[in-house]
């Protein structure tokens, strides 16, 4: 994990870019991988959003295991936080989003009222770790609207609103969050479904972490798909889970000369297989494994 670099300075101009726009929303829509919401979650979030209403957008929710996902729902929801799971390709769930919006901010929108002042579109900003789907659901979201509705008086020169729909605006470049680095296996979970390039992490130690938390997790689907007479249990040692892989290995035809396997060629196949929905939809994280919010 250490090949996994963020300056200081990277940090800081991307803390600092979110939080000069923070005065121009109403709210920020934290962007996380339903596959990982903590491992794709900035550690920093709050201390960034400075109480700033929030909500949480649970996106690729079609590749994700929908038990998990709805136990991140709740999971979000003890904390206070409303989350949404959505999937930004096909659109499912992204059409709840202004209604949602509105239900975050109904204190802010009474109190406008009750100020006797117009109601207006609610002003968002989309945060997010790269490749978490961003310019996907921005786009998404701006449908037929796409066309930026201009500089606003009293908003940063160069600025620009998308509308998505009568009641929401959005800035049109996302903030950009990075991951936490710090753990290890936050690097393995994140590499796992591909939002860390396969050419920093070892495809063998990733699809090995993969493997091992399969096992523990979805047993039957690797059975299902690898032809498997069985899986080592979630407590196996590391052998048990290589020997796996071989046998994976040897089935799908990955052998170098003199007929071993190889492991490297094994490991990709787990790991398209997995980023792909191959082995059916998968979350590496669940919250009972997490510490609480
Ligand atoms: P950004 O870096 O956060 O702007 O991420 P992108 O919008 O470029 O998306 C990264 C990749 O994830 C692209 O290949 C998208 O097609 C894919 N993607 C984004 N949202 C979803 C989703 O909800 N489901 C699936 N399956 N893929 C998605």
């Amino acid at each position: 994990m250490t090949a996994i670099q963020w300056f200081p300075g990277h940090m800081t101009r991307a803390k600092r870019q979110i939080e000069d726009k923070l005065k121009l929303i109403d709210i920020a829509f934290e962007l996380l991988d339903a596959r990982v919401p903590l491992s794709s979650r900035n550690p920093m979030i709050d201390e960034i959003l400075r109480g700033k209403p929030r909500l949480v957008l649970l996106n690729k929710s079609d590749l994700a295991d929908p038990k998990a996902t709805a136990e991140w729902v709740s999971y979000f929801a003890d904390a206070g936080i409303a989350a949404v799971p959505i999937d930004s390709v096909t659109g499912t769930g992204v059409r709840s989003i202004p209604e949602r919006t509105k239900e975050a901010l109904r204190d802010k929108i009474e109190a406008r009222l009750r100020k006797g002042m117009n109601p207006r579109a609610a002003r968002a900003l989309i945060v997010g770790i790269p490749n978490v789907g961003k310019s996907t659901l921005i786009n998404r979201l701006a449908g037929k609207h796409a066309a930026a509705t201009g500089d606003k008086p009293g908003v940063t020169k160069g600025q620009q609103w998308i509308r998505a729909g009568a009641d929401l605006e959005l800035l049109d470049t996302p903030g950009i969050l990075w991951p936490k680095f710090e753990d290890p296996e936050v690097g393995y979970r994140l590499a796992a479904i591909g939002s860390i390039n396969d050419r920093i992490l070892q495809a063998e130690d990733v699809a090995f972490h993969a493997l091992r938390y399969l096992c523990a997790a979805y047993p039957d689907e690797l059975k299902a798909r690898y032809e498997l007479d069985g899986v080592p249990d979630g407590g196996a040692d590391a052998e048990a889970i290589v020997a796996m892989m071989e046998a994976i290995g040897r089935k799908r035809g990955c052998l170098q000369s003199g007929g071993g396997v190889n492991l490297e060629k094994a490991s990709m196949v787990v790991l398209r297989d997995l980023r792909g929905g191959k082995l059916g939809r998968i979350s590496l994280e669940t919250p009972q494994r997490q510490p609480q919010l």
